[in-house]
Order: structure tokens, then sequence, then C-alpha cells
């Protein structure tokens, strides 16, 4: 089977000025609380499903991150923890998302800001659909230009599949591995389990996750009108 990851083309999420906006953990906290309860208001982050993850800091690497079994409904900024660079909590008594380590190896591999995981039916039904194929090609919408250094409808976005794995450790390795050859990727599918989109800042993250969430709208409602699939799929 073809690896999800084959795609070379040149990086785009480079480090950037963050958005203007300060970030302090108070702000990041409020604003990751925020895009939870969001998420979990379009049916992205149902029940205690879906983590999400802001940089606080680079040097030393600290990051904001969701805990672990949290109604994402009911997210507050105090449940938010922060984490050392290997993802241990600096304060706190509850125990952060049990993926962590893949919003480690994505703020690595991506220099991204933050990181957003979601439990879509559309990419819960998708990733599922096309594993055979290691991604999904996705080309000829004008929803494209959301994405960060995409100017045109006619680019092609090449979402990557990833077959899920409960150890979290080879997992991590995988989609280490997997995004250092892919570094125009937006975001990656896990098989039957979600989407995990990036930004260079929580704003761009939080675009990107609509913008992949609506085009596996779309491509997931051709399929169901039996319209067939996107003719390079
Ligand atoms: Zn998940």
């Amino acid at each position: 089977m073809r690896s999800g990851f084959q795609q070379k083309a040149p990086r785009r999420n480079t480090p950037s000025a963050e958005s203007g906006e300060r970030k302090t953990p108070r702000t990041l906290a409020t604003a990751l609380a925020e895009i939870g309860r969001e998420f979990y208001s379009r049916g992205w982050a149902l029940g205690t499903s879906g983590n999400f993850s802001a940089v606080l800091s680079r040097k030393p690497l600290r990051l904001m991150i969701t805990p672990t079994g949290v109604d994402k409904g009911k997210l507050s900024p105090r449940q938010i923890l922060v984490l050392d660079a290997r993802g241990t909590p600096l304060q706190g008594s509850s125990s952060p998302s049990s993926d962590t380590a893949l919003h480690l190896a994505i703020v690595r591999a991506h220099d991204a800001g933050a990181v957003l995981h979601t439990h879509s039916v559309w990419s819960t039904i998708l990733s599922t659909e096309y594993i055979r194929q290691g991604g999904i090609w996705i080309e000829g919408y004008s929803m494209l230009k959301g994405l960060a250094g995409v100017h045109t409808h006619v680019h092609r976005e090449w979402l990557p599949i990833l077959d899920d794995c409960q150890d979290m450790t080879a997992l991590a390795e995988s989609v280490q591995r997997g995004l250092e050859q892919n570094p125009a990727a937006h975001g990656f599918l896990l098989r039957g389990h979600g989407l995990y989109a990036w930004g260079r800042d929580l704003p761009e993250a939080k675009r990107h996750v609509e913008i992949l969430e609506f085009l596996l709208e779309v491509l997931g409602r051709r399929l169901s009108a039996g319209l067939g699939k996107p003719a390079r799929g």
C-alpha cells in the first residue's frame, strides 16, 4: 500500500511573525477553550474526542494543550495545561491529551504554532474509504485558497492518510517521518479516526480545520450522492 506521505513539495508552513497578538497563557487558554466548544458545536469533537494545542514559547518549548478525557462542549480555560518539550505538565494534577506526542511531532516538523485534531463524521468515513490510496487528492475548489500558500483553486492538495495505531510512541514516529517527507501538507487523516491540521498560529490552524472539514464534507456528499470520487482520486 502506498505510504500516506509521498508527495514532496516546497515547504510552505514556515515560522512566521505571529498574528500580532501577544501570546500569554491566559489568552491562549481562552482561545483553545473557545475553539474546543465551537468544534464541539459543529460536531467535530463530540464527547471527549479531539484535542487542541498551541505553542506558548519556543525557547524553551512550552506547549498549551487540552487535558485527556474532558467534554469539549464544556471546555474551560482553567483546564488547559502547559507542557515542557517532553510533554510533561508544568503545573496542575490532570493529564495532558494522550495524543501529546503527535502534537509535539507536528510542532517540530512543521514549526507549527498550533495543532488541532477533530473527529468529524466525514473525516472518519473518508479516511477509511481512501486508505488504499494513501491519501486524497483535492482540487478544483475555491475553498482551497483558504490554505496557507494556496492562491488558486487549480491547486491540488494531497491529504495523506495514516493507519491508526494505539502505540502512541510508534504513531508519533510514523507521523514524524511522514511530515518530514511531505512538508507541503496542511493536515493529514488517521484511518477511521479523524483529522490533524496545523498552522503558524491558532487562527491559521483553525482556518485550516474549517477548510479541510468543508472539503471533506464536499467529497463525502459527492460519494453519498453517487457522483463518484474526484477525477484523480
Ligand atoms: Zn483522536
